[in-house]
């Protein structure tokens, strides 16, 4: 078994006619299980096609993606739905909360897609958010918290199927910087339980704080601090 937790080798990305956009050219990344790892690079630099494609969201042009160990260009549009839903875990911008539910269920529907009963999904949900540090808060409705308080949420709603990578878009980009300070050292931390943990970022100081960076420019990794692998 591979501790490789993410494995892409000459992956590129042409988005199609009319646009004819070459967004990434021959990406080869590996990430090991428990990396914190930080995309950085100017707006139209490929970051975000690279997290669709991590997250097999996008297939790529060409290249190879392996997940945890499996190579998903074999896999049916079903297939990949199983691998999101049980490999991955997604933190965006925007948290995407359900401002009406409870903080306990919006991180139960975390699990909605596992089969798992309901009760179940609530005792997993609560150690979630007792991991993110709003144990405190369960009974709240999601519409009545605070931004830094609603990522907390959407990351225990991300962790609570114990993904094998979790993925995130500037999840600190609608927090200011002392609120995202906390949310940066609680991804960080993830990695400690052997969660990945790959951002996409513009910030410096969140980038720093994962032990990897990735800087993209043009679709090509043009420095990577660990890529000596
Ligand atoms: P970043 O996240 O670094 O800003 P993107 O991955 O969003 O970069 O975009 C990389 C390039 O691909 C850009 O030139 C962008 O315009 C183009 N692009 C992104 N998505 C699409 C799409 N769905 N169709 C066509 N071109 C796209």
């Amino acid at each position: 078994m591979s501790d490789r937790a993410l494995e892409l080798s000459g992956v590129s990305k042409i988005y199609p006619p009319p646009t004819t956009v070459t967004a990434l050219t021959g990406i080869d990344l590996v990430v090991d299980a428990g990396e914190t790892v930080a995309i950085t690079g100017a707006s139209g630099a490929g970051k975000s096609t690279l997290l669709s494609i991590l997250g097999t969201l996008e297939r790529p042009t060409d290249g190879t993606v392996r997940i945890a160990g499996t190579d998903t260009s074999a896999l049916s549009d079903p297939q990949l739905s199983e691998v999101r839903a049980t490999r991955l875990g997604f933190v965006f911008q925007q948290f995407f909360l359900l401002e009406h539910l409870s903080v306990l269920d919006n991180v139960a529907t975390g699990l909605l897609y596992r089969g798992v009963p309901a009760r179940v999904r609530r005792e997993r949900a609560a150690e979630a958010l007792y991991e993110v540090g709003l144990a405190s808060r369960i009974r709240h409705r999601a519409g009545h918290l605070s931004g830094g308080e609603r990522q907390r949420v959407a990351i225990a709603r991300a962790i609570v199927g114990r993904p094998a990578v979790l993925l995130a878009d500037e999840p600190t980009g609608n927090l200011d910087s002392t609120t995202g300070g906390g949310i940066t050292e609680l991804l960080s931390g993830l990695a400690g339980d052997g969660t990945t943990v790959v951002l996409i970022t513009h910030n410096a100081d969140v980038a720093t704080a994962m032990r990897r960076q990735v800087y993209l420019r043009d679709g090509r990794i043009v420095a990577d601090t660990g890529g000596d692998r």
